[in-house]
């Protein structure tokens, strides 16, 4: 009997997962090749969340046990305050982000959030209490309605709207000839990144989340969009915890604190104006960055 309640296990576990938004994230996290091996504890209770501190006490984390991609990482976030976590490629920048969300359990430390260890309480509550804005968005092939309304289950249309008013994308949508009722997707109306950016975004303000985790886009968008996405981000980063991989420093000078990876290790912190009176890592970027976009700037 057991053998024929597994795969019905399977299904239900994949259609949860599926209704709370980790298809969202495939990209981010790589979802299909993720081992299915994070499981609730036992007697895991749901995460009580408070002011949404959260903290990483020497967290250490391997995909393979003989190569450590993130070694001893102590960070707390306060409460409502903004992280930025910058560093080179394959730093572990995303991985400390997956861990966040508990894709992966560390190897070593623990991750608290007000005090709770994740790995204690129950999945649904943690990524109930995580929102996350991806680097690239799946949309669903149906109504871009359907599309924002995802962020929460039961969400009504007064809602939606409001959301979409919020991540500055209900005067596109209104200008459709079916409005909300647009079809988009591979069969329908094909949305820009920065018009995909805006529903991930309606999405986190429907789902209001105490922690938001977002991962900024590698690839730009025009500096225009950019400008605009980065202002409506700044925006829902107000009053919660929030957690920004950053690619572009310049959009994170205002965050509380900058963490720089390296090699998987932290090699510096501080603010940005502490960060560069350091003359380090950060510096070195900064410098090679604004040197990159004075190269863009037409004469
Ligand atoms: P980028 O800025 O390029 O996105 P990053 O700092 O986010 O880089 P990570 O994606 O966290 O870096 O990757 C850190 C290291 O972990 C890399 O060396 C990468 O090859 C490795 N890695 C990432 N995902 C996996 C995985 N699913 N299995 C095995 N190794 C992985």
């Amino acid at each position: 009997l057991m053998q024929l309640f597994r795969p019905l296990d399977m299904l239900g576990f994949v259609y949860r997962e599926v209704r709370q938004g980790l298809v969202d994230m495939a990209a981010m996290f790589r979802l299909l090749d993720t081992p299915a091996e994070i499981r609730d504890a036992p007697g895991a209770r749901p995460l009580a969340v408070g002011a949404g501190e959260v903290r990483l006490e020497d967290v250490s984390f391997g995909y393979e046990p003989e190569r450590q991609i993130l070694k001893g990482i102590d960070i707390v976030i306060p409460a409502g305050s903004t992280l930025a976590v910058v560093g080179p490629s394959g730093a572990g920048k995303s991985t400390l982000a997956r861990l966040l969300y508990r894709f992966y359990d560390p190897t070593g430390g623990r991750i608290l959030i007000d005090g709770q260890d994740i790995a204690h309480v129950t999945q649904a509550s943690l990524r109930g209490a995580i929102g996350i804005v991806p680097q690239d968005t799946v949309l669903f092939n149906d109504t871009i309605g359907y599309n924002i309304a995802y962020g929460r289950e039961g969400a009504d249309e007064a809602e939606v709207r409001a959301a979409a008013e919020g991540a500055a994308i209900a005067g596109f949508i209104e200008s459709l000839p079916d409005g909300y009722d647009a079809r988009v997707g591979e069969r329908g109306l094909k949305l820009s990144g920065g018009e995909k950016q805006r529903v991930a975004i309606a999405r986190t303000l429907l789902k209001n989340p105490p922690i938001l985790i977002l991962d900024e886009a590698t690839s730009a968008l025009d500096s225009r969009t950019e400008a605009e996405i980065q202002a409506t981000l700044k925006g829902i980063e107000r009053g919660r915890t929030s957690i920004v991989i950053a690619h572009r420093l310049s959009t994170i000078v205002d965050a509380d604190q900058i963490v720089v990876l390296d090699g998987g290790r932290v090699v510096e912190r501080g603010t940005h104006r502490e960060l560069l009176v350091r003359r380090g890592l950060y510096t070195e970027m900064w410098l090679r960055q604004q040197a990159e976009e004075q190269e863009d700037v037409p004469a």
